[in-house]
This record gives structure tokens, sequence and C-alpha cells, in this order.
């Protein structure tokens, strides 16, 4: 899970990482308001979208820059109503780009150094991982391919937790002097709230030092590991699902695991590993996944109802293929829900079927019966061959 920027402040400012005061807003007068309030001559307009490179972004409608510089509380407003209702398009957004619903408006400060700065899990290592350069506000790929000798990499061993030594050891490589205590209890603070928060990521960038020597958190990107959410229902409540595919949050909200893809193959199994599976073995025989869509190992016929009707609510899918080997899996519970589902939905697309293991009998004699237009495939590769014919 992401969340917008003016949600991160609120992050920032609980664990006490310093960023500059500002304000969200949905409305042009709210964004005024936010300016008033605020009460400074320099402020900064920003569009709240999950996606970064805002500052270089172009509007549908021809506005450039999703991050802008304005003096008076009028031109906030004004700045605001260009943003605001307007599908801002970045480098991370495709050329579909997205609608901004809110911006911020925060102090503007005056820059000398731009800082990058992320905290992340290294797989590797299965440790938390500090990474940042001195080449902040730029594009960290692009650093990483010109001049990889600018980016550090400290990792953090969780039960010890962030060290001062690598807390110094950070601050001289980053070239931090006067303000390298300001720069330390920074990373102290993001650690703290990485761990605590069971975040996956955040990445700052810019951490910025100011010309009268203040250390700020000017960007913000999190994600959060899904799995820990349960955990945090303040964190959960930030969830934007205006931001999502929805079709991942209708999945979602029937406990099911689905990732939307490019093709026109809809895959319906159980179980992560059987899912790669069919997806590769549907691109060996030349066709297209159209998404991964897991019900897991004690899937209800609601929820297989909840999956078709996912699946067949997307015009993209032009086959589907059901893989589902049952070993906790009921069989037959597949087959009743795709009874149920293509009875309240209709089916007008070709629809293989490879059910095997658990009360597989009962499950074909469900199909069997049904008067459904099954095409029934007996191993995975019969399957993908017979849905890749179908679709083509
Ligand atoms: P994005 O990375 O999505 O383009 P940022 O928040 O990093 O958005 O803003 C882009 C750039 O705008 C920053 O790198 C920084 O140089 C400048 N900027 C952002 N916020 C402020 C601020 N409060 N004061 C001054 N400059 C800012
Ligand atoms: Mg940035």
């Amino acid at each position: 899970m992401n969340i917008h920027e003016y949600q991160a402040k609120e992050l920032f400012d609980k664990f006490g990482v310093p960023s500059p005061n500002g304000r969200a807003a949905s409305s042009p007068k709210e964004a005024y308001d936010a300016a008033k309030w605020l009460d400074v001559k320099n402020l900064v307009v920003k569009a709240q979208v999950h996606a970064g490179g805002r500052g270089k972004g172009v509007f549908k409608n021809g506005f450039k820059g999703g991050v802008q510089l304005v003096e008076s509380a009028e031109d906030a407003r004004e700045v605001a109503s260009k943003m605001l209702g307007q599908t801002l398009v970045t480098k991370q957004t495709g050329e579909a780009g997205r609608l901004v619903r809110k911006v911020m408006v925060t102090e503007s400060v005056t820059i000398s150094r731009e800082i990058y700065l992320a905290i992340l899990l290294d797989r590797e290592s299965r440790q938390p991982i500090i990474i940042a350069s001195t080449e902040g506000g730029m594009d960290i790929e692009e650093v990483a391919e010109r001049s990889p000798e600018k980016i550090v990499r400290e990792r953090v061993n969780p039960l010890a937790g962030l060290q001062a030594y690598q807390v110094r050891k950070l601050c001289e490589s980053l070239g931090f002097d006067t303000t390298a205590r300001q720069f330390g209890r920074l990373l102290h603070a993001l650690y703290k709230l990485f761990i605590e928060c069971d975040c996956s990521m955040v990445e700052i960038n810019p951490v910025v030092v100011t010309t009268d020597d203040h250390v700020y958190a000017l960007d913000a990107k999190f994600n959060f590991d899904d799995n820990a959410l349960f955990r945090h229902p303040e964190i959960l409540a930030m969830r934007d699902t205006d931001e999502e595919d929805p079709r991942e949050v209708a999945a979602s909200e029937s406990g099911l695991n689905y990732i939307g893809l490019d093709g026109n193959i809809a895959c319906l199994v159980n179980g992560a590993g059987l899912a790669m599976a069919t997806m590769d073995i549907i691109k060996h025989y030349g066709g297209e996944p159209a998404n991964f869509l897991d019900v897991g190992g004690g899937a209800t016929k609601d929820q297989v109802v909840a999956a078709f009707r996912i699946i067949l609510g997307d015009p993209q899918v032009k086959g589907i293929l059901v893989n589902i080997f049952g070993g906790i899996m009921d069989c037959n519970v597949i087959a009743s829900g795709i009874v149920e589902a293509t009875r309240e939905v209709g089916l007008s697309l070709p629809l293989v079927v490879r059910l095997e293991g658990n009360n597989v009998e009962a499950g074909r004699a469900t199909l069997a019966g049904s008067g459904i237009a099954v095409i029934n495939a007996s191993t995975m590769a019969d399957a993908a061959q017979k849905i890749v014919a179908a679709v083509a």
C-alpha cells in the first residue's frame, strides 16, 4: 500500500522527521485558506498523486509542473485551480496519467543542498538497508547508472537497530558538517518510523539543507507491507483506492490476490506458485495472461463468484483458464462457484477448466451437469494449448 505526501507528512510529524509546514487542499478555496494559515510569503503547491516526478510532470490541459513555487495565497488558489481535477502525466504515471484530487500547500524553503535518502528491505542480507546519495532531487536510477560511486549503502542489523557509528559514517560520506546532528536525528527518526510502521520502503528525494542550515524532508514516498497492515488501522485508513487498479481493489475486498496484466487470458488458480507456473505455460504456448488471480487455499464459493465477476468485468479478457490443484481446496467448491457466477453474470467467453485433486469427481460432475460450455483439459499443457487456441 502507498500513501500521499500529505499523509506521509502526518507520519513525519508523529515520529519527529522535520518537514516544512503544510496542509492538504481539495479545492482552490482550501488552497487559499491553507496559504493564509501558513502565513509566509513563499509557498509551494504540490499535486498529490501516488507517483513521483511531479515537478517535471505536465498536465493534460498543458499546464507544466506538478510542483509550483508561488508568492501569495491568491497565486496558490490560482495554481491549485489549474491542478485540481486535472490529469498529471509524469515519468512514473505512464501515458494515462493520474487525476489530481488534492494538492498540498507548504512553506517554501531555500535549498543549498539536496540529498537522496531511502530505507528499504535488502533481500540479499534480509536486513533494512539505508541508501543515500549526494545527488538528491535527481532520478536515482540515472545516478545509479552514470555514477554508481555516488550512492552509499548501510545495512542495519534489525536486532541491534541503527547505531550511532553508522549515522556518523553516513553523515561523513554525504558531506554533512554543521548540520550533521540534525541529519543524524532525522535518520534515527526515519528508521524508527520505518520499523514501527512496518514499511517496506521509505524514500525521501530530496532531504535538503537550507541556506540557513536547517535539514528538512521535502518529499516522501512510502510503501507498507500489506501483510502487516492489520497491525496499523490508522495507516490502513490512509488508503486511497482512487489511486489503485479498481480490479485489484475489488479483489482485495473479497480476500483474493489479484494482479492485473496486459494480455487477454484470465487465470483463476489456487496458490501463488501455481499461478506463476500457469502464466509461464500460457506464455510458452504463445498466449498472454490478462491477470494473476489466486483464490488461495481455502476459498469459499462466494470468493470464487467474486473472482469470476472481476474476470468477466474486464473488457480485455477474451478467454478464461481455471487451473486448480485441490489440496486443501475442494474442487467442487470451485466448480459450484463457477456455475453460480456464470448464472449470475452470463458467460460468452471460452472457458477452459483443469481440475485435479481433492473431490475432483464431484467437481467435474457439477460442471458437466450445469450445461455451461466448459472446455475440459487434463494436464496443464493441454489446458494452456486449449485456451491459447480458443482466444486466437
Ligand atoms: P517530485 O519528486 O514528485 O517531482 P518533489 O516533492 O521532490 O516532487 O518536488 C520536486 C522539487 O521541487 C524538489 O526536488 C525540490 O527541489 C522542489 N521543492 C519541493 N518542495 C519544496 C519546498 N517546500 N520548498 C522548496 N523547494 C521545494
Ligand atoms: Mg522528489
